[in-house]
């Protein structure tokens, strides 16, 4: 039976049968992968607890009939420290919702990467930069996925956009309307230019810079709720994880 390695990240697990786990991970070259990794309910299990959400490893899999098995586990990083926070979890958990959904035209070479940054970079930062860590990764998800919402421009007729305090955007043409086109369109959001700044900002940056600049809560609320929006035109169904997020911000 043929063996393949592969690094992944572990997303969730289920209970199989009476001592077995199904997993659910993301890898570099094969995307998303479920797998089985015999008798790791039993106490004496060489997984341990290292089948854990979040934790980045080097798998060794057999190739099986139905779903693949695991056979060796490495751990690369852990996370231990995301799955502590309940905060830092549901964080985690959006951005491995919107990897998951990733449709076949993704390119996981270029997902997986962007995946375990972010884990990165959430596992070092305090609560106060939740907001903008998700902001900016959601932006580059969608940048990633051949989204990337049209600011610089009137995204209907191309016209540069003038300076107004406030500025249409549509779901339906993905980005910034001028005013003339916006008066044609019947479902337009109306951002402030301070959010269309943060927006313009993290969508052309490096995602390295995600940081860089701090901006106004205000301008953080109305680009979460522009993107969620935003995703949720693009997927066709709101992200359960989002819905979870809320709640768990409200403690
Ligand atoms: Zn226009």
């Amino acid at each position: 039976m043929p063996t393949y390695k592969t690094k992944a990240i572990i997303i969730s697990y289920m209970k199989f049968k009476e001592a077995d786990k199904i997993i659910r991970a993301y890898s570099p070259h094969f995307g998303r992968i479920s797998a089985i990794a015999k008798g790791a309910r039993k106490t004496k299990s060489k997984f341990g607890a290292r089948l854990e959400p979040f934790s980045y490893c080097e798998l060794v899999l057999y190739k099986g009939r139905n779903l693949d098995i695991i056979t060796q586990i490495e751990i690369l990083e852990s996370f231990f420290n995301i799955r502590e926070s309940l905060k830092k979890l549901s964080y985690a958990y959006v951005i491995a919702d919107l990897i998951l959904r990733s449709g076949g035209e993704s390119d996981p070479d270029k997902l997986f990467p962007f995946f375990l940054f972010s884990l990165r970079e959430l596992q070092k930062i305090d609560e106060s930069f939740f907001k903008q860590w998700l902001t900016a990764f959601q932006l580059k998800y969608i940048t990633l996925s051949g989204y990337k919402p049209i600011l610089d421009k009137c995204s209907l007729c191309g016209k540069k956009i003038e300076k107004l305090t406030k500025i249409a955007f549509s779901f339906k043409h993905g980005g910034l309307l001028c005013s003339d086109c916006s008066i044609k369109e019947e479902t337009l959001t109306i951002l402030r230019n301070e959010t269309i700044e943060m927006l313009r900002d993290l969508s052309e940056e490096d995602i390295k810079n995600w940081n860089k600049n701090t901006y106004s809560d205000l301008a953080q609320r109305e680009c979460q709720k522009v993107l969620e929006d935003y995703i949720y035109y693009y997927l066709e169904s709101r992200l359960k994880t989002i819905q979870f997020l809320r709640g768990i911000e409200q403690i």
